[in-house]
C-alpha cells in the first residue's frame, strides 16, 4: 500500500469513468452524470476530449494481445469521450455495479449497459475495475491540477 492508496480510501476513494464515443453521440452523458450524482458520489474531474490512439493504447494496455485490441482503440478514438473522476465510499465497485457487465447481454436492466446498449463493441461507458486501475487511469487521463476536491454540504446526509 503506497501513500497514494492510503490517501484514496474510504470516502476519498476515486474511480475513473468515461462515457465512450457512442455514449456521447447517443446523448447519455447527462443521465450517466445524473445517476452518479443522485447516488451521492462527488464529481472531482470532468472533461470532453478526443483521446489520442496513444492514450487509448496505454489505457487498454492489458488487452494489447487480445484480438479486439485494435478495434477497441479505433472505436474509442472515433469521437470525443467524457472523462470523469468520481469520489466516494466504495465508488469503484459501485461504479462497476452501476455499469453492468462487459457484454450488454449479461447486464441487468437498471445498469447503464443493460439499459443503453446491445453490443460489447459499443458499450457506452468505461469504469475502473479496481482501486489500483483507478489510480493508474486517473493519472493517465488527468493532471492533478484538473481534479477539484472540496467539502460538500450534503456530506452528513450521505455518510453516517
Ligand atoms: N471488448 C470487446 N470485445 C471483447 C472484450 C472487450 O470489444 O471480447 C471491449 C469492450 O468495449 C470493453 C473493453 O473492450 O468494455 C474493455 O474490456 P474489459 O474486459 O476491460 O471490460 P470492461 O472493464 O470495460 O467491462
Amino acid at each position: 500500500l503506497d501513500l497514494d492508496t492510503l490517501r484514496w480510501t474510504g470516502v476519498k476513494e476515486r474511480t475513473f469513468i468515461a462515457v465512450k464515443p457512442d455514449g456521447v453521440q447517443r446523448k447519455r452523458v447527462g443521465e450517466i452524470v445524473q445517476r452518479f450524482e443522485k447516488k451521492g458520489f462527488k464529481l472531482v474531474g470532468f472533461k470532453l476530449l478526443k483521446a489520442s490512439k496513444d492514450l487509448l493504447r496505454e489505457h487498454y494496455w492489458e488487452h494489447r494481445n487480445r484480438p479486439f485490441y485494435n478495434r477497441l482503440v479505433t472505436y474509442m478514438s472515433s469521437g470525443p469521450v467524457v472523462a470523469m473522476v468520481w469520489q466516494g465510499q466504495d465508488v469503484v465497485k459501485t461504479g462497476r455495479d452501476m455499469m453492468g457487465k462487459t457484454n450488454p447481454i449479461d447486464s441487468m436492466p437498471g445498469t447503464f449497459r443493460g439499459d443503453f446498449c446491445v453490443e460489447m463493441g459499443r458499450n457506452v461507458i468505461h469504469g475502473s475495475d479496481s482501486v489500483e486501475s483507478a489510480q493508474r487511469e486517473i493519472s493517465l487521463w488527468f493532471k492533478e491540477s484538473e481534479l477539484c476536491d472540496r467539502e460538500v454540504c450534503s456530506n452528513n446526509w450521505i455518510y453516517d
